[in-house]
């Protein structure tokens, strides 16, 4: 079984072994481990001593070594980044390598040799321009003086491609509008029938919810998505244009996005959570706060919580964190994530399996969030099924205070555990208060998979592009909606939003308390319910921890 074992934990067994045995190979065995250990570490020091003084080794001052300061190491290099232009150090091997490159060999090389290319090369782009629909718009009176003695001048035309969506299909819509320049003859007032910027709009709404659906709700890159409207709808656009919709697409939405934050903050609980963010040239985090069925994604550089406490000023709910440091010092009530809290016990209990005290805490504090959590499942998140566990979760509270721990592994939970103390309980004390971050992770997963492809490509506005979209579209999927339909529906309210999910306009309405807290906390003087108890449906979900962070 030892062989089995890391070489470093069989050194403590054989440490212990020793210390009561007291036996002489357990003693040349462990000797010669330390041994083993000094080589090795030798060998790193002198090979780091030689990176640094490039005279002292022929063989080392040839090698270009690229450096980089510990902060921008990243641990998680992005998958992107394979495929991405690597840096030569040699000249000459750049431009060779730069004749390599695939297009470039078919286009220029092969060409030469295999006529065929001629022919193919030729083929590999060719728009469609099959118009659908003529639109005529006309003029019959002067817009100054609404005299009807007005004469038709010049033509003028654009297209706009579009999509068009049917009840079980779609199809590429071309609508050519047709429209004309006037001259008034009786006040000399030269105008056009149609009110158009110098260069109008050559994309339509539907398309431009495609592009920005395919990327921002189902993760395709636009890249991707640009190739898969040529290859289906016929369609060749000029690379950057998908890129644009993403724009159109938060303006529209901008409104809506801020209805979004002033309606979680109204609610009466409050998940949040943080991730971090490479942009192209810094670093940052990107945020996000849920209530039960709304999410609100945006930026900030730092991880600094500073800014919480003006956003979050007028809040009268519960607020939902892991333990982040910076949430304690928030001002209203709050509840621990239980879950990170087991989790990170648990990773524990597996490094440290002969730590009795850790073994003892972690069973008195499992089998009291058991029995708790059976009743969640039974009865939902109300506090009057909840609140007679709050007697075990006092008396637990106050058996692990007098605790006298030795293990410094058990010492550090009891720490955290007393630090965190009633906030670990709250919702045993509130209906539809959560006892886990699962809203608020469930929201950064979102992010966290888009970051895959997008991680250290975002510039600020790109990436405000994407939180206020994914806001619109994580509150739709929270409420049930289909986020194309709810783009082609061009809705762009809060009320709309919900009138889509079969809901009732929001009110809210003021309620204290089921019952006062007892565990040390001031209770809130008001606490408000919204009409909808969602609470109960998302406590039977089990757990979901994002795969990434
Ligand atoms: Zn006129």
């Amino acid at each position: 079984m030892m062989n089995s074992l890391p070489v470093c934990f069989c050194s403590t067994l054989w440490r212990k072994n020793w210390e009561s045995t007291k036996a002489t190979d357990t003693k040349a065995q462990l000797l010669k481990y330390n041994q083993d250990d000094c080589r090795t570490l030798k060998h790193i020091v002198e090979f780091i001593r030689n990176l640094n003084l490039p005279q002292s080794g022929p063989s080392v001052s040839q090698i270009p070594l690229k450096t980089a300061e510990t902060e921008d190491l990243t641990k998680d290099r992005p998958h992107w980044d394979l495929f991405g232009r690597r840096e030569y150090a040699s000249g000459d091997f750049k431009k060779v390598a730069q004749c390599a490159y695939f297009d470039y060999q078919r286009d220029k090389v092969y060409v030469r040799t295999h006529p065929y290319f001629k022919v193919v090369n030729k083929k590999r782009r060719k728009a469609s321009t099959g118009v659908n629909k003529v639109e005529s718009i006309e003029s019959y009176r002067c817009p100054q003086c609404q005299s009807k003695k007005i004469v038709k001048g010049k033509q003028m035309s654009h297209d706009v491609i579009d999509l068009k969506f049917f009840k079980n299909g779609v199809k590429r819509w071309i609508t050519r509008v047709l429209s004309w320049r006037y001259c008034c003859s009786k006040c000399g007032n030269s105008f056009r029938s149609e009110e158009r910027p110098p260069h109008p709009t050559k994309y339509g709404h539907g398309l431009m919810s495609w592009f920005v659906y395919s990327n921002v709700a189902r993760g395709m890159t636009m890249h991707r998505v640009e190739k898969s409207v040529t290859d289906i709808f016929g369609l060749a656009l000029p690379p950057a244009e998908p890129y644009r919709s993403k724009k159109y697409l938060m303006n529209l939405y901008q409104p809506l996005y801020s209805e979004i934050l002033q309606s979680i903050l109204t609610s009466p609980i409050l998940h949040i959570d943080e991730t971090t963010v490479r942009l192209r040239k810094q670093r940052g985090y990107v945020w996000v706060l849920t209530s039960m069925d709304k999410a609100y994604y945006f930026y900030k550089p730092t991880r600094e919580a500073f800014f919480l406490h003006e956003l979050l000023g007028d809040f009268r709910g519960v607020v939902i964190s892991d333990f982040f440091t910076a949430y304690d010092s928030l001002d209203c009530e709050q509840q621990k994530c239980l879950v990170h809290l087991i989790r990170e016990i648990d990773d524990d209990l597996f490094r440290h399996p002969l730590d009795v005290e850790l073994k003892g805490l972690a069973q008195d504090f499992g089998g009291l969030l058991r029995i708790i959590i059976e009743t969640v499942d039974r009865r939902g998140l109300k506090s009057r099924y909840l609140h007679k566990h709050k007697r075990s979760a006092e008396r637990f509270l106050r058996s692990l205070a007098k605790a006298e721990l030795v293990s410094p592994v058990a010492k550090k939970y009891q720490k955290r555990i007393q630090k965190s103390g009633a906030k670990l309980f709250t919702f045993l004390d509130h209906d539809g208060v959560p006892w886990n971050n699962n809203n608020a992770e469930h929201a950064i997963k979102r992010f966290a998979k888009y970051r895959r492809d997008a991680d250290g490509r975002f510039t600020e506005q790109s990436l405000q592009e994407y939180l206020v979209l994914a806001t619109v579209f994580e509150t739709c999927e929270l409420n049930n909606i289909n986020v194309l339909k709810f783009m082609l529906s061009k809705e762009t309210t809060l009320e709309g939003l919900l009138k889509m999910a079969g809901r009732r306009p929001e009110r809210h309405r003021a309620l204290s308390p089921s019952h006062e807290p007892c565990l040390g906390f001031a209770s809130p003087s008001t606490n408000t319910i919204s009409d909808e108890p969602l609470g109960t449906q998302q406590a039977a979900r089990p757990a979901v921890l994002p795969e990434e962070r």
